[in-house]
């Protein structure tokens, strides 16, 4: 049995964004902590979030920001009520990093340094005497038949604890330290792991030639409609408005998987930008029971008879025009010779002869411009890993494991994501706020003070 008044520690598993600040109130409520990191240095992952400005929270009202995480977003409204961006953001000004509000309601460090966050979580723990063991990775979560008793490491050796926080992130980006120990160490004690996807990642399409021609690309202001069926399936129907997370039409009418208009890129392999990594999550859950495909709507905002009535005009205007000069005045240059060759036009077939096949055609292909989904890239690719620890297991009041007294989880390993903009670190943030005060609590510690 733990006894209440025993000072073994808390052992936090993990020195990301959850394990940081987790450790870090643990101390500040008086437990004493370690912090087991099995890179040389906290916050790798952290350094390289928002392109190396760490993209810290979101102004989004609470509803909104729910939402961002989809259906498993009602999990954090006990941890977002406990700490949540008010708290967060006062905690960073306490250590010297003011924030801005950018686009989106995206919030940064004035300073555009991931390194001043990680500093200031470093610094916030330190400052309460959390040791941070750097080189130290933990491979099993030791117990008894009544509670955690510590942890092995990679070196064989057995660290006692009174309590576990395991916030060893998700699968992505291995080399930033999160390569899925999280999930292997939750499930050797008896935790369910919901399959794994890659969420916020490019995707590969079948027809690489187009990809590698259009390369560097951005479209702006277009529509991109993934469906759960062949490309020769696509049903021809005009899409109003964004389906997905997050968009208020969670559940489109099938064979639609997602649909959003904004920006996105081709690439060498397939297509990226901010639109497709928000739908990817989708898409790869999508591939697992059939073949995907997209469109891409490169005129949203006109109707197909509005683009055929303004190639009518522009034609008559401009009569002598052939179609890479036509096609020139709507797409940018580097699609032009690409998709004159995919329309069936003559390429030298001027303005005035076009026949309303021609017409019909281009117009088909301007609004729906289709492709195969091979995959998505591979899940060590992804901003954030979709699945892990199932939720009902854990407490969303505490985050303590419903299955192992003393066991606490946080941050990506458990199974929540979120789109771009803040939501995934905010995520972090409050389960490991939570978790290390469950934990101290659990050890006696002082009881938690409301901040
Ligand atoms: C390129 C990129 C950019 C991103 N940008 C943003 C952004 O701007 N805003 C946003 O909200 N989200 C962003 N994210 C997502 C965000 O970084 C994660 O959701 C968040 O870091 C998860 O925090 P975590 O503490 O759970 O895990 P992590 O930050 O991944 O930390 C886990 C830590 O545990 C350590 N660890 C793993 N296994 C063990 C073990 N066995 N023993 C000891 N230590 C172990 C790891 O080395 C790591 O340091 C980005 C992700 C990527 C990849």
């Amino acid at each position: 049995m733990i006894n209440p008044s025993n000072k073994a520690g808390v052992i936090v598993i993990g020195g990301g964004a959850a394990g940081l600040i987790a450790a870090g109130r643990a101390a500040e409520l008086g437990a004493q902590v370690t912090l087991l990191e099995r890179m040389e240095a906290p916050g790798k992952k952290l350094l390289i979030t928002g392109k190396g400005r760490c993209n810290i929270t979101n102004t989004a009202p609470l509803k909104e920001f729910l939402t961002a995480f989809g259906p498993n977003g009602r999990f954090l409204h006990g941890a977002f009520h406990r700490f949540f961006r008010d708290e967060l953001l006062e905690l960073f000004r306490q250590k010297g990093v003011e924030t801005e509000n950018e686009r989106g309601g995206r919030v940064f460090p004035v300073s555009d340094n991931a390194a001043d966050v990680v500093n200031a979580l470093v610094s916030y723990g330190e400052s309460h005497g959390v040791e941070i063991r750097p080189n130290s990775r933990v491979i099993t979560i030791e117990r008894d038949c009544d509670a955690v008793t510590g942890v092995r490491l990679e070196s064989c050796e057995i660290i006692p604890a009174g309590a576990v926080i395991l916030a060893a992130g998700g699968a992505s980006y291995p080399a930033t330290g999160s390569a899925g120990d999280g999930f292997n160490l939750a499930e050797a004690l008896g935790h369910k792991i919901n399959p794994l996807y890659p969420g916020l990642v490019p995707l590969v399409l079948k027809e690489i030639s187009f990809a590698i021609a259009c390369q560097g690309v951005a479209l702006k202001n277009i529509r991109l409609t993934a469906f759960g069926c062949d490309k020769g399936s696509i049903p021809k129907m005009t899409i109003e408005h964004d389906y997905g997370r997050g968009t208020g039409y969670e559940k489109p009418a099938k064979p639609i998987i997602e649909s959003r208009f904004g920006e996105m890129l081709f690439t060498h392999f397939g297509i990226g930008g901010p639109i497709t990594l928000l739908m990817s999550q989708a898409v790869a859950r999508a591939l697992d029971s059939g073949p995907v495909s997209i469109s891409i709507d490169l005129k949203p905002a006109l109707s197909n008879k509005e683009l055929d009535a303004r190639l009518q005009r522009e034609f008559a205007a401009s009569p002598k025009r052939q179609l890479p000069a036509i096609l020139r005045e709507l797409l940018p240059e580097k699609m032009v010779e690409v998709m004159a060759g995919m329309s069936g036009i003559p390429l030298g077939r001027t303005a005035s002869n076009f026949t309303v096949e021609d017409r019909r055609a281009l117009v088909s292909l301007l609004k729906n411009l289709t492709f195969e989904v091979r995959s998505t890239l591979p899940l060590g690719a992804a901003m954030v890993t979709a699945g892990g620890v199932e939720l009902s297991e854990v407490d969303p009041k505490t985050m303590a494991s419903k299955l192992v007294p003393g066991l606490y989880l946080a941050g990506e390993v458990l199974d929540l994501d979120a789109d771009t903009g803040g939501y995934n670190l905010q995520a972090a943030f409050s389960t490991g706020w939570v978790a290390g005060e469950s934990a101290a609590k659990f050890l006696g510690a002082r009881e938690p003070k409301t901040s």
